[in-house]
């Protein structure tokens, strides 16, 4: 670790550490209002349009309308994603959703024939959503994601906040459960992703997502049968890689 990656990481941890204490005793809506107001034109949130996305998008619309909201188009999603990003955008009246895409020149270098999923889906997974993602949250210093502890494995011991990729990330719903999640659709009367009621809990690019029975790990369907579980490949502060995906 050079010094100066050192010094970048405490500065990044000390933004966490004041950050998580200026949002303590805070509902999640006040969470959200808060951090809008402190880091004002400097925060963004990144979503899926998924399965829970409603919820997430919901508060920020209610809280902090103005907030960007960066949506990673691979190339790879479902038709149905597409369509609810467009249903949920105009019930919910978000203002500044930008959809971001994968460099060309990456595509045409790496996976000419879009099949680069079936033979390297680490390095698919890097060109079509790391890289763009990386790219498009250079002008924020902190990013809203929709991310819980619920969903298990490497989420299991999510924070509020946390650093990745030289940035603070805020996952105002870490402590929701399932069944919260749920009354809130109810409650607010949210549209689903139509692909849920066909049994798929967790949402992510066509080749790569599989429904799955009940009962079962809702993230079971993503990379079935593989070790693979995030999608992304991320650096932490020292430019290490992590697995750590949305
Ligand atoms: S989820 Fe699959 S198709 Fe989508 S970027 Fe990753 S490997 Fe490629």
């Amino acid at each position: 670790m050079t010094a100066l990656k050192s010094e970048y990481r405490l500065v990044l941890e000390a933004g966490a550490q004041a950050l998580e204490a200026a949002l303590s005793g805070l509902d999640t809506e006040g969470v959200l209002a808060r951090a809008a107001e402190i880091y004002a034109g400097e925060l963004c949130a990144v979503s899926s349009f998924g399965a829970e996305s409603a919820v997430i998008l919901h508060m920020i619309a209610k809280t902090a309308p103005d907030t960007p909201i960066l949506f990673l188009d691979t190339y790879k999603l479902f038709d149905e994603t597409l369509a609810y990003r467009d249903a949920l955008v105009a019930r919910l009246g978000l203002n500044d959703v930008r959809t971001i895409t994968p460099e060309p020149a990456h595509l045409e270098a790496d996976d000419p024939d879009g099949d680069l999923h079936l033979r390297n889906p680490d390095l698919c997974c890097h060109i079509r959503k790391t890289l763009p993602l990386i790219r498009a949250l250079r002008p924020f210093k902190v990013w809203i994601s929709g991310r819980k502890r619920h969903h298990g494995g490497t989420r299991a011991a999510l924070p509020r906040v946390e650093v990745q990729d030289g940035k603070l990330k805020l996952n105002p719903l870490f402590d929701w459960p399932p069944d919260r999640i749920e009354a809130y659709f109810d409650e607010h009367d949210l549209p689903r992703h139509p692909l849920v009621a066909q049994g798929y809990p967790s949402l992510g690019c066509l080749p790569c997502t599989q429904p799955v029975e009940a009962g079962e790990d809702p993230r079971a369907g993503r990379w079935a049968g593989q070790e693979k579980t995030e999608c992304g490949i991320h650096f932490d502060a020292d430019g290490k890689l992590v697995r750590s995906g949305q």
